[in-house]
């Protein structure tokens, strides 16, 4: 690897890097097979990636005729390598058994241990017989919908093909490591004007947040919507709050401090809802949902709103806020959703749903041009990256603990091969023109103020 690292750091040519073994082991973060029930009988809150999360040695899988060899720079932390290290809903192992009885290039992702990681930059190193469009030594970024470009399925949106897969969740070999096996369709050009960890912590939440309000499978917000954001400073929420500013909608961020409150003003969300200062309580014990709070919340929604309910709510946090979420919105407006943080089997009052005729849309990553478009708005220096921090790999466990327990903002990055942090930058130019402190204006705001539970 140090070979490897020091071509890279050179700007070696793309030959020289060609030129370069592929070692036969590298260090990746994964969960082990045989210790899929050590969290037995311990509350959620209280399983510990530190303890599930390895970083060791593993032997190179052998490279597939469309994927590429990559040396990871920098990755990220995600929630779903989250749910991976506490094994929940389900340990991971199941959709790699799956997968492996795909084909006989499927069958190396079926091991006792699953390398995670959604998210990754770096460099190209080797390309299988079939890759086109990529090189040894192209920079890249790597989007996560891992697709069998074969099956007619995957031809209209590929999220909707029938085996469509989130790469390093339900497939091994995932980004959090020194080296990865990525299917040529994941890479992306790597945003000249940012650093590894900078360039590697978007695609995953970035993308998600564009298919949800940006793309025509989603939302499709219009200019001077307004658009009711739960966790306005988590991963997937951060980008929603540019997304909507750039396209000329209004942002209503929801957050749970003080400081999350002051970055969102700091980045143009002027309307701010911290509610855990506001204290709603959805849920008036685990069984029933109180509806008086429900109207509370929508009245202080209406409040920031210029009197008027939302077009859209982007949602995630499921259980807890599902019915306040389809109270909230507008007649005939939109709530969207990619997930359940809280708990999936959310609960709402259909009348409130069918006589004012809402719509629930359902959201999932985003296909390949849609990853294409989102990153093309980071390279053009449109939307920024969310990183608020950055860890060696070796405390990947101690960063998907603070991501479990709500104490990160933005995006936790997660350094592999780059030495330290700061690199990666090819045109220093761009990154000026685009404004050092709009690039940084995640991790300028370091603030102090963890949220925690609830
Ligand atoms: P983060 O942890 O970065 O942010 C989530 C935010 O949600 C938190 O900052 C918190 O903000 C808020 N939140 C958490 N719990 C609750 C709650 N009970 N009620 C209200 N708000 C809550 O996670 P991400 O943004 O990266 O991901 C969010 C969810 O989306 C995860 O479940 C993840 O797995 C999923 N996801 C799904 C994707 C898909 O493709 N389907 C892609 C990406 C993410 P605060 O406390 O400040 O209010």
């Amino acid at each position: 690897m140090e070979k490897i690292l020091d071509a890279i750091q050179s700007g070696a040519s793309g030959d020289d890097i060609a030129a370069l073994a592929i070692p036969e082991s590298y260090r990746a973060a994964f969960v082990r097979r045989d210790e899929t029930e050590m969290f037995e009988g311990v509350e959620s809150w209280d399983k510990d990636p530190r303890q599930s999360l390895h970083v060791e040695e593993v032997p190179t899988p052998a490279l597939a005729p469309d994927e590429v060899y990559l040396a990871v720079m920098a990755s990220s932390i995600n929630f779903n390598t989250v749910w991976t290290s506490i094994f929940e809903p389900l340990p991971t192992f199941g959709f790699l058994d799956r997968l492996a009885r795909e084909s006989e290039w499927a069958a190396r992702h079926a091991l006792p241990y699953h390398i995670v990681g959604s998210d990754a930059s770096g460099v190209v190193l080797q390309v299988g017989s079939e890759v086109r469009n990529w090189r040894p030594g192209d920079r890249v970024t790597v989007h996560c919908n891992y697709v069998d470009d074969q099956d007619p399925s995957a031809h209209d949106d590929s999220m909707l093909a029938a085996n469509q897969r989130i790469w390093g969740f339900e497939s091994n070999f995932g980004g959090l490591a020194d080296l990865s096996v990525v299917k040529a369709n994941q890479l992306m050009p790597k945003p000249a004007h940012l650093t590894w960890e900078e360039a590697a912590v978007n695609a995953l939440c970035n993308s998600t947040s564009y298919r949800m309000l940006v793309g025509h499978n989603g939302a499709r917000m219009k200019q001077g919507d307004s658009v009711l954001i739960w966790g306005a400073t988590g991963g997937i929420g951060g980008y929603a709050v540019q997304y909507v500013l750039n396209g000329g909608g209004t942002p209503i961020g929801v957050v749970s401090s003080p400081e999350r409150a002051a970055l969102l003003h700091k980045i143009g969300c002027e309307a701010v809802i911290d509610r855990r200062a506001e204290a709603y309580e959805f849920w008036s014990d685990p069984y029933t949902q109180d509806e008086s709070e429900w109207r509370r919340f929508g009245k202080k929604v209406r409040e920031l709103n210029d009197g008027e309910d939302v077009d859209i709510v982007f949602e995630h946090p499921g259980r807890s806020t599902m019915g306040a979420s389809v109270f909230a919105v507008k007649r005939g407006g939109t709530v969207v959703t990619c997930a359940a943080t809280s708990g999936y089997m959310v609960e709402f009052d259909n009348r409130h749903f069918w006589m004012k005729l809402k719509k629930l849309l359902a959201s999932h990553f985003a296909n390949y041009a849609e990853a294409w478009a989102a990153n093309r708005l980071i390279d053009q220096g449109r939307i920024q990256p969310l990183l608020t921090a950055t860890y060696p790999l070796e405390q990947v466990g101690a960063a998907a603990l603070a991501v479990h327990h709500n104490e990160a903002e933005g995006k936790l990055g997660v350094l592999c091969l780059a030495p330290e942090e700061g690199l990666g930058i090819d045109d220093p130019a761009k990154r000026e023109r685009i404004g050092e402190d709009r690039v940084t204006m995640f991790r300028s705001s370091a603030f102090p103020g963890h949220a925690g539970r609830g």
